[in-house]
């Protein structure tokens, strides 16, 4: 694949906590000149084969991904994994060990949510899930919309559901070596996703980007909708000085909630290995 064609490596359907099906994801990435497109549903493999058949038909070529949540100390990372094999037992089942905290986590939330007066959260959540073995924070973020709680699901992240503000609850998700080992022991490889989201210091992404090297990752996200333009050339000299591919995904998760559409990202620049070189 030439390196200037469209990569879009990292976004969501209803398999998870997009809001578009997965064949609606891949006609829309299509319609919009995305020719290598990456499924990357958080913790979950099962919007993979819908997206495989409508890609066979919009002419998009499909990587099969994944975004697998892990702790890292007290911090949550997601790791991308890319041209995973999804009849891997093994990534399997770790995933299903990773979504299956989620139920009870979902229960603690609305509980927390109740605490400060918001009440049927729980049920008012599920309203917006498809998949009933993966309910996370912005199906609870759209259903504080939805009752006006707030004005959008930014503000919902601003207000509820993050540390320190109700509907925060804390959760044990993977550790970085299970997470990894996950899509290594499937074939694919692990993609450190949007770096410049995690609340880190300096030394503490350093440490990070060693472990993540030392547990066979291989590339972090570049470009991405959360990182800044300064972010952008931060990564890039990271991954340089790591020895790391970079990658490029939008993490779009449905129309009017993502900032990015599918596709519409900047280039990688030309100094940073992609993570495609060698597709
Ligand atoms: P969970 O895995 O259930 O903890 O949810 C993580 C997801 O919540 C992310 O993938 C985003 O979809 C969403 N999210 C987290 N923080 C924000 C934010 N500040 N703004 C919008 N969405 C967010
Ligand atoms: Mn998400
Ligand atoms: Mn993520
Ligand atoms: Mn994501």
């Amino acid at each position: 694949m030439h390196s200037l064609s469209n990569f879009d490596l990292h976004c969501h359907s209803t398999a998870s906590d997009g809001i578009l099906g997965p064949a609606e994801v891949v006609r829309r990435a299509a319609a919009n000149g995305v020719q290598v497109l990456a499924l990357t549903d958080h913790d979950e493999i099962c919007g993979l084969a819908e997206a495989r058949t409508q890609a066979a038909v919009s002419g998009v070529r499909l990587v099969n991904g994944v975004e697998v949540s892990i702790s890292w100390g007290g911090t949550t990372i997601h790791v991308v994994g890319l041209n995973i094999d999804p009849d891997n037992l093994r990534l399997q089942q770790g995933l299903k060990a990773i979504r299956g905290g989620r139920a009870e986590r979902a229960k603690r939330i609305s509980l927390d949510l109740e605490r400060v007066g918001i009440t049927g959260s729980l049920e008012g959540a599920y309203a917006y899930v498809e998949n009933r073995n993966l309910i996370g924070r912005a199906h609870f973020a759209r259903f504080l919309v939805e009752k006006r709680y707030v004005s959008d699901v930014k503000s919902a992240f601003q207000h509820y559901l993050v540390s320190g503000k109700p509907g925060y609850v804390p959760h044990q998700w993977a550790t970085l070596e299970e997470g990894v080992d996950c899509i290594a022991a499937a074939g694919g490889v692990a993609v450190l996703a949007h770096p410049g989201r995690y609340k880190l210091t300096r030394a503490q992404m350093h440490r990070l980007l060693a472990e993540f090297k030392d547990c066979s990752g291989s590339a972090i996200e570049v470009i991405t909708s959360a990182h800044t333009p300064e972010q952008y050339k931060e990564f890039a000299i990271l991954a340089r000085e790591f020895g790391l591919c970079a990658s490029r995904g939008s993490d779009f998760h449905g129309p009017g909630e993502s900032r990015v559409d599918l596709g519409r990202l900047p280039n990688l620049a030309s100094d940073v290995n992609p993570v495609w070189h060698d597709w």
